[in-house]
């Protein structure tokens, strides 16, 4: 199974951190806090979170500058950000959705609405984290069945380069390191060496890929792995 989609609430009042982090825990997610930009951007760059709430004044880094770095990093680069403001001019909001941010929500705000607010950009950013069915170009997992098929090709996984496979799809083009690859897998909690990642997608390849068809997985020198949606698409 996969794991529950993770969000990361960057927020500096703390009664307000811990609120959200009891209602998003209530809906299901798993919730990281930081208190300040600088945090927010060292926790993303440990555990790329699925979705990032933040706050517009902040500590340290500002709201802004947070969403902006973000989105000049390679594994936040298509992380939805909701953005929370006190601030209802129209020039800040423009700024914010400027600055790469998906959605905002002025403060004061009503929880379920939030709530719904999140869940729609969840929906429409990151379809599989709702869906029991996932595809990349040519390749389809059916989530619930542990079925794959490569086109009209039936693949035959093991448990384990299923469970890669079904990460590496619920975010397509984003590199994982091999450490994020183990504790996203594997669980943070089990030791395991980073070379047997190596292993595991050597397998997931042997099973994708047959002679002449092009290989989705992507090697990013020194830095792990990605689906690369352009290159499975064009296979
Ligand atoms: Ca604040």
């Amino acid at each position: 199974m996969a794991k529950s989609p993770m969000v990361l609430v960057v927020e500096d009042e703390s009664a307000l951190a811990d609120l959200l982090r009891y209602n998003l825990e209530r809906e299901g997610y798993r919730v990281a806090v930081a208190v300040d930009g600088e945090e927010a951007l060292m926790l993303s760059s440990e555990a790329p979170p699925d979705l990032v709430l933040l706050d517009w004044m902040l500590p340290k880094a500002s709201g802004v500058e947070v969403c902006r770095r973000l989105r000049a990093r390679q594994e936040t680069r298509n992380t939805p950000v909701v953005m929370l403001t006190a601030r209802d001019e129209e020039s800040d909001r423009v700024r914010g959705l400027d600055m790469g941010a998906d959605d905002y929500v002025t403060k004061p705000f009503s929880m379920s609405e939030l709530l719904a607010r999140i869940r729609a950009v969840m929906r429409r950013i990151r379809p599989a984290l709702a869906d029991d069915k996932l595809s990349c170009g040519d390749i389809l997992m059916d989530r619930v069945a542990h079925r794959v098929r490569r086109g009209a090709r039936e693949v035959h996984l093991g448990p384990t380069e299923f469970r890669i496979l079904d990460y590496l799809m619920q975010h397509p083009g984003r590199v994982f390191s091999r450490e994020q690859l183990l504790d996203a897998v594997w669980g943070s909690d089990v030791y395991v060496e980073a070379r047997t990642v190596d292993v595991h997608i050597g397998r997931l390849r042997k099973a994708l890929n047959e002679s002449d068809e092009r290989d989705p997985i992507r090697t990013v020198r020194s830095a792990g792995y990605s689906l690369d949606m352009a290159t499975a698409d064009a296979a």
